[in-house]
C-alpha cells in the first residue's frame, strides 16, 4: 500500500451525514454537506448526497468544477463570497453563491446574462464573528440592489460563525437573523427560502430544542467528515469520529539521547524542545510532515508521542509500540490535518467502504499521485 495515504470510510461518512440530516429535519433544518475539506471528492459528496443532503457547498469553484465534471448534478452553492475574477466559472458551476458586496453581485448578473443563466443569491450577514457578512444596518440596501438586478434570484440569507473569533451561536445572534429574515420579507414583499444559520458550531444550538426560529439549512462540513463539533471539537454522541486514517511509514528508528546537544537557536517549525533529560530513549521518524499535513493536529495510536515535526520527518517516542523501518502508524487527522492531507500532492487518497475498496478507482480524477 502506498504511503503516506489518507484512508476515507465512505460509509462512517454516509452514517454521520444521515444521522444529523434526520436529527435536524425533526427541526425543519435542511444540511448543505460541505465538500471543501475532501476538496470536492465526487465519492464524498455521493455518500453525503446517499444520506440525504439537500445540496453541496464547497468555498472554491475548483472542486465544485470537480464535481460538475464527474457527473453530480446536485444543487451546489459557493460558499465564499466569489473573486471577480471568477465570476464566469461561478454562474457555470454553482446554482447559488453566499454574497457580502454588491460589486460581486453586479458581475454575476452580467456573467449570468451572457451565460444565459439565473444565478442564485444568498446575502451573508454579519453577525458578530467579523469574518464574511454585511452589517445589518445595511441589509436592506443590499437587498433592494440586489433584487433590481437580473439574472439573478434572491434566495434567502445568511450567517456564519465561530470560525474567525469563535463566537458561539446561540438564540440571540439566530432570533436575530430570523428577525432579518422576516423583516426583508414582510419590506420586500419576498420569500426568503434560504436562511442559512450557519456551519457545524450551530448544531448545539439547533438540536438542543429550543424555537430555531426561520433557519432552515445549516452548511456542515467538519461535522459530518469527522463526527465532532468545532466549538469545543467534542465528539458528537452517535456518530464516527474515525472515518478518516492517515498511514504513514517509518524509515528510521534508533535509540538516541533524549535532549539535544550543542548550542540551541531555532527550530525549523518552532517544535519546543524538551527540557527534561530523559535518558536514551527509542526515537522512531515517521516519512510525514508539514508538506503533507498539519503534524500538531495528529492523534497518534495510543502509548506514542509525536515529539515534533519539520517539512518531511515526523519524530515520535513509539512508547511500548515495537516500530521498525517499514512500518506503518495510523493516525487521525483533525480538520485542520486532514485539509492539508487532502492538499499535499504527497499523499494518496483511498477511498473504502460501500463493499468496495478502491485507490480513488471511482473518480478517475483523484488518480493516485
Ligand atoms: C467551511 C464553511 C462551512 C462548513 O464549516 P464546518 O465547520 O466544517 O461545518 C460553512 N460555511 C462556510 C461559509 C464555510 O466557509
Amino acid at each position: 500500500m502506498p504511503a503516506p495515504r489518507l484512508e476515507i470510510d465512505l460509509d462512517k461518512v454516509r452514517h454521520n451525514a444521515r444521522t444529523l440530516v434526520d436529527a435536524l429535519s425533526a427541526r425543519r433544518i435542511s444540511v448543505t454537506g460541505v465538500t471543501k475539506a475532501v476538496l470536492g471528492s465526487p465519492d464524498v459528496a455521493r455518500a453525503l448526497l446517499d444520506a440525504g443532503v439537500r445540496a453541496l457547498g464547497d468555498s472554491r469553484i475548483e472542486n465544485i468544477e470537480r464535481l460538475r465534471r464527474a457527473g453530480v448534478l446536485a444543487p451546489m452553492t459557493l460558499i465564499r463570497s466569489p473573486m471577480p475574477s471568477q465570476v464566469d466559472r461561478v454562474v457555470r458551476a454553482a446554482d447559488v453563491s453566499l454574497n457580502t458586496e454588491l460589486d460581486v453581485v453586479r458581475e454575476l448578473s452580467s456573467a449570468a446574462r451572457t451565460a444565459g443563466r439565473t444565478h442564485g443569491i444568498v446575502l451573508m450577514v454579519e453577525l458578530g464573528d467579523l469574518r464574511e457578512g454585511i452589517r445589518p444596518a445595511d441589509l436592506a440596501a443590499a437587498v433592494r440592489a440586489t433584487l433590481r438586478l437580473p439574472h439573478l434570484a434572491l434566495r434567502g440569507i445568511g450567517t456564519n460563525l465561530a470560525c474567525q473569533s469563535g463566537v458561539v451561536p446561540d438564540a440571540t445572534n439566530m432570533t436575530e437573523l430570523s428577525t432579518l429574515a422576516t423583516g426583508i420579507e414582510t419590506t420586500f414583499g419576498v420569500t426568503l427560502e434560504i436562511v442559512s444559520g450557519g456551519n457545524s458550531a450551530n448544531l448545539d444550538w439547533a438540536l438542543a430544542g429550543s424555537d430555531t426560529g426561520r433557519v432552515d439549512d445549516l452548511r456542515l462540513g467538519e461535522a459530518l467528515l469527522l463526527g465532532r463539533e468545532p466549538l469545543h471539537r467534542r465528539p458528537i454522541e452517535g456518530l464516527h469520529t474515525d472515518a478518516f486514517t492517515l498511514t504513514a511509514e517509518v524509515i528510521e528508528a534508533k535509540v538516541k539521547p533524549s535532549r539535544p546537544r550543542g548550542t540551541l537557536a531555532q527550530t525549523a517549525f518552532d517544535a519546543a524542545v524538551p527540557l527534561t533529560d530523559r535518558g536514551d530513549r527509542r526515537r522512531v521518524i515517521v516519512a510525514l510532515g508539514h508538506q503533507d499535513v498539519d503534524p500538531t493536529d495528529l492523534t497518534p495510536p495510543l502509548g506514542i508521542d509525536v515529539l515534533g515535526a519539520s517539512s518531511d520527518h515526523l519524530v515520535i517516542d513509539p512508547g511500548p509500540h515495537h516500530l521498525g523501518v517499514g512500518s506503518e502508524v495510523p493516525f487521525r487527522p483533525g480538520y485542520r490535518a486532514l485539509v492539508r492531507a487532502m492538499t499535499s500532492p504527497f499523499v494518496t487518497q483511498v477511498v473504502l467502504g460501500g463493499g468496495t475498496s478502491a485507490t480513488t478507482a471511482r473518480d478517475p480524477e483523484a488518480t493516485v499521485r
